[in-house]
């Protein structure tokens, strides 16, 4: 959808550039493996020309975590076309319009060039000499003011596993946990929910293994944009007959393919889930025996779920009873069903709870460890996934081994250092076992009061470290804090945002980074498939690769050695290879230990091995490993484990990608037993019932013990499966059938969370005032993340009356994340060119606004984005929605000027979190995106 299209050149630019990026020959190459009708497959790019000097170089599409593979001609050391990769299993030769141009990063007219400094309001050139020494030398006087935690560094979900690895790594030694990346305000909630209902906080299956599903719930989540090439997969599934079910506010691209639609008020979710389950529950659709065997908690769901009748759940969600029951009707009838949902569902404050009714859904329905069935999570950034397991998380070190003592032990031993030497990098062991700030609220950090915060000082200085700050909502609370900082740091391959919002006049620096096309490494899809990706050209102008940068850094800072103690360094480059054994040798917990670099590198050269359905590699080398060895990867590389392609899955064993529930929260709470029930147990297993996690004593009881070897027995000793760093314990473990992390049933009650069986809350910013003291928010919290978090206080104000319309946002297929990337790719920006806000036909006439014409949108925060009307009754009366990758005004004003010289976007326009209110999840932190209110005025 294209609100105002121009062409600039006609459009024989953009044809020229569609046959080079090789997009008619991906679509041909799709008929090859999936007998679909939905691409027709169209003449052939030209074949790559025999050139000297001409390399084809394998990697992964930077855009979004589908995974999709590139292959990049390269002549000469230039870049000069790409296709769409045949051979890979998960896009077979498909690319959605941001992978077909990602060459442009080759080119990269709007990306910064040189390191750059803001002095008296201008960007002025300075060398990278000077950048580090000046910045280290002010990170220095920081630290010796205020300490470590003066400092938040933002990292990236698209830095690859090594990069975002070595920055948490990096944050540690300087001695602070303020760190975090975008996961934070996408699928935190997401991680929090189903780790604590399922075991692992990641997408069950895959994308390909919606080929086997009969019916598909799609909950706030719009893939036909968001992830487009996911979208083949599941039409596969509908060509053999799989139903589908669209659950969304706003008739998206995705619901237009629907047998099923249902328009749901925002932030109603788990009401519309608990009225799903109502209809199971009361037709004897759940799969009992399953519920039995394999969960914990059923029962209170049920007394929750018995208070949704159908009449107050059409009331809450304003979805019709017949509607409810059809979608429940549809999944529950049509098994194995698969549920897939995003950001609509995650960013709320009752986010983790809205994935956990989910979770239990599927619980209730016995779909999770099935094929074509599962939990299927889509993540945004192409790293996203990977970097959450491995990166810049404040409240975990890699592999999700927490801040406790010894989680901090374990990785001083990986990393070579003395433990009490990282204690000391810190202001102190509280500090350093408590979780950081996150990126969501940072700027609530530099300007909240000291005293309330939970910390010693505030935040005093910044690192943006490839992350657009248009992404976060209450932007103009932010602009303040930037300008109360003593310095910001932005590292990025463009200039973001934060290079122009500001409003300072010095006190910025920007730095050139690399973008994932010049270096090397891996990347972890949303299915937990990693991916290696060639170096495809040297680094453009000045820019240097991330963890070169990173190198830099400690180095100045003092932390240089310890940094790279088992890693070598070649010009300033800590090597990729080495930065991944060394995640191989610590990251037991989530079996990011069987991948190494050389098994990743051939899973890429012999992609074609692999069948695009079951992932499976049927011949070649890697005969029997699943595509990108989706974690947990168990064991040492040696130990060739395939992968797990669907996790918890009991018909497979364990050594050949098969899994049970986690044991993760003791053998019994309340007199109910948490191990999973006699009988059920993965395939092949010599345990047949539940059983907890293994350590060394549990191993010498069963008498496995003597089955290490000697070396494997010294290093055991004490340890368990997660901290024993010779591998041994999970090689028996495994060579007996079992899971290293036990035998458990799911919790469908998660006790320890504020709401242990999800319940609805209204919405904190909602027109409906009547269900406000029927379904309230939490309390008001003192210190959450280190930080006062409001709720009720929120939701007291009544904002109804002056801001009618309920506001809401998401993705268009032109662009991703903050934008500034794809809206300085020419051949994207050219498909869209202006910002937008959708309102209904009703809705626009009562402020007389015609499509393309300019409007207010005011939020009660006295926000106002200037932006175009799209009419459209893709939006029921009383709701608007806006896209969120678009930034560069601020109310109003075109902020070009302000960016560095040539370093302003294609195109511009209002950032909508720039109006986005107040609200956060109550676990994560998650910041509310997705309903609150507001009010149009014509322009
Ligand atoms: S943006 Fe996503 S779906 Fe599109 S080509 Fe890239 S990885 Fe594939």
């Amino acid at each position: 959808m294209t609100l105002v299209k121009t062409s600039r050149d006609s459009g024989l630019k953009r044809r020229r550039f569609l046959v080079g990026a090789g997009v008619t020959a991906g679509a041909g190459a799709l008929a090859r493996h999936l007998p679909l009708n939905v691409i027709q497959p169209a003449t052939a790019a030209d074949a790559v020309p025999a050139r000297p000097n001409t390399e084809v170089k394998h990697t992964v599409c930077s855009h979004c975590s589908v995974g999709c593979s590139v292959e990049a001609v390269v002549s000469n050391g230039v870049w000069i076309r790409q296709e769409a990769a045949f051979d890979s299993p998960i896009n077979m030769g498909a690319h959605c319009a941001k992978g077909a141009s990602v060459r442009e990063h080759g080119f990269g007219e709007h990306r910064l060039r040189y390191p750059m400094k803001l002095v008296n309001g201008k960007y002025e050139r300075i060398t990278w000499d000077q950048a580090i020494n000046e910045i280290g030398d002010r990170l220095l006087k920081l630290r010796e003011q205020s300490g470590p935690d003066a400092l938040m560094v933002i990292g990236s979900s698209k830095h690859n596993n090594e990069q975002s690895y070595l920055l948490r790594k990096w944050v540690s030694m300087w001695g602070s946990n303020n760190c975090d990346h975008q996961a934070r305000i996408c699928h935190s909630t997401t991680v929090a929910g189903v780790a604590q209902t399922y075991g692992y906080g990641a997408m069950t299956n895959s994308f390909n293994d919606l080929h086997y599903s009969k019916a598909v719930l799609f909950i706030g989540s719009n893939p036909a944009e968001a992830h487009p090439i996911s979208m083949l997969h599941f039409l596969h599934a509908k060509e053999l007959g799989a139903k589908m079910i669209v659950v969304d506010p706003r008739f998206t691209r995705t619901a237009r393919f629907a047998h099923h639609y249902v328009r749901i008020r925002p932030g109603t979710d788990i009401a519309f889930v608990w009225g799903m389950l109502w209809h199971i529950f009361n037709n004897g659709w759940e799969d009992k025996e399953y519920i039995a065997a394999r969960t914990y908690g059923m029962d209170d769901v049920r007394k929750e779920v018995a208070k949704w009748t159908p009449d107050k759940v059409s009331d809450v969600t304003g979805v019709p009873e017949a509607s409810v029951r059809m979608a429940a009707e549809m999944l529950a009838t049509n098994r194995p069903s698969s549920v897939v949902w995003c950001m609509g569902i995650t960013q709320h404050h009752v986010g983790t709870a809205n994935v956990r009714a989910l979770s239990i859904l599927q619980l209730a329905l016995g779909n999770i460890g099935v094929q074509g069935g599962g939990a299927n999570i889509y993540r945004g950034h192409d790293n996203v996934q990977g970097a959450t397991d491995v990166g810049p998380n404040g409240d975990s070190l890699p592999g999700y081994y927490g801040i406790a003592e010894g989680a901090w032990k374990h990785f001083s031993t990986v990393w070579g250092v003395d433990y009490d030497w990282v204690k000391s990098r810190f202001g102190s062991k509280e500090l350093m076992e408590k979780p950081g700030i996150t990126v969501s609220r940072w700027f609530d950090a530099v300007l909240e009061d000291n005293q309330y915060v939970d910390q010693p000082t505030n935040l005093r200085a910044v690192f943006y470290w490839g992350h657009a700050p248009n992404s976060q909502t209450r932007l103009p609370d932010m602009k303040a804090a930037m300008q109360k900082l003593d310095f910001m740091v932005v590292i990025d391959p463009y200039p973001s945002m934060t290079a122009a919002m500001h409003g300072r006049t010095d006190g910025v620096y920007l730095l050139p980074a690399a973008s994932q096309f010049e270096t090397q490494g891996s990347v972890t899809a949303s299915n937990r498939s990693i991916q290696w990706r060639e170096r495809v050209i040297q680094p453009l102008f000045e820019c240097k690769t991330d963890h070169e940068i990173m190198y830099l850094f400690a180095r100045k800072l003092g932390f240089g050695e310890q940094l790279v103690k088992n890693i070598k360094v070649v010009n300033n480059e800590p090597v990729i290879e080495d930065i991944l054994r060394e995640i191989n040798r610590s990251c037991w917990t989530i079996g990011y230990t069987g991948c190494s670099p050389e098994r990743l590198k051939l899973h890429m050269e012999h992609k074609r091995d692999f069948n695009p359905t079951t992932m499976r590699a049927e011949s070649g080398p890697c005969k029997g490993d699943y595509y990108g060895l989706p974690w947990p990867c168990w064991g040492t590389p040696e130990m060739k484990h395939p992968g797990t392609p669907i996790l918890y899955d009991l018909h497979k064993p364990v050594a050949e990608g098969g899994l049970p529930f986690r044991a993760n929260w003791g053998v019994e709470h309340n007199g109910e037993p948490l191990l999973a029930a006699d009988g059920s147990f993965t395939k092949d297993s010599e345990i047949d019932t539940g059983y907890p996690e293994f350590d060394h004593v549990f191993l010498k009881k069963l008498g496995w013990w003597a089955e290490l070897t000697p070396e494997e027995q010294v290093q055991a000793e004490g340890k368990n499966w997660k901290t024993d760093l010779s591998g041994g314990i999970i090689r028996v473990v495994i060579a007996h059938g079992c899971a290293p992390f036990g035998n458990a049933r799911a919790r469908c009650n998660v006790w320890n969370f504020p709401d242990p069986v999800p319940t609805h809350r209204e919405p904190l910013v909602t027109p409906r005032r009547d269900l406000v003291a029927k379904y309230p928010t939490y309390d008001d919290k003192a210190a959450f993340w280190r930080l006062p978090t409001l709720y009720k206080s929120v939701q007291a104000v009544d904002f109804s009356k002056d801001y009618p319309l309920i506001m809401t946002s998401g993705r268009l297929v032109e662009y991703e994340g903050g934008g500034e990337e794809t809206r300085s790719n020419p051949w994207l920006a050219e498909l869209q060119q202006n910002m937008f806000c959708e309102v209904n036909p009703e809705d626009a006439a009562q402020i007389g606004v015609k499509l393309g014409e300019f409007m207010w949108v005011e939020t009660p925060t006295g926000a106002r984005l200037k932006l175009m009307a799209m009419v459209t009754p893709r939006v029921p009366v009383g709701l608007v929605w806006m896209p969120f990758h678009f930034g560069g005004w601020w109310m109003g004003e075109d902020l070009e000027k302000h960016y560095p010289d040539g370093g302003a976007p294609a195109v511009r326009g209002e950032a909508v979190n720039t109006g986005w209110t107040y609200g956060y999840d109550a676990v994560t932190m998650m910041q509310e995106t997705k309903v609150s209110l507001c009010r149009l005025v014509r322009a």
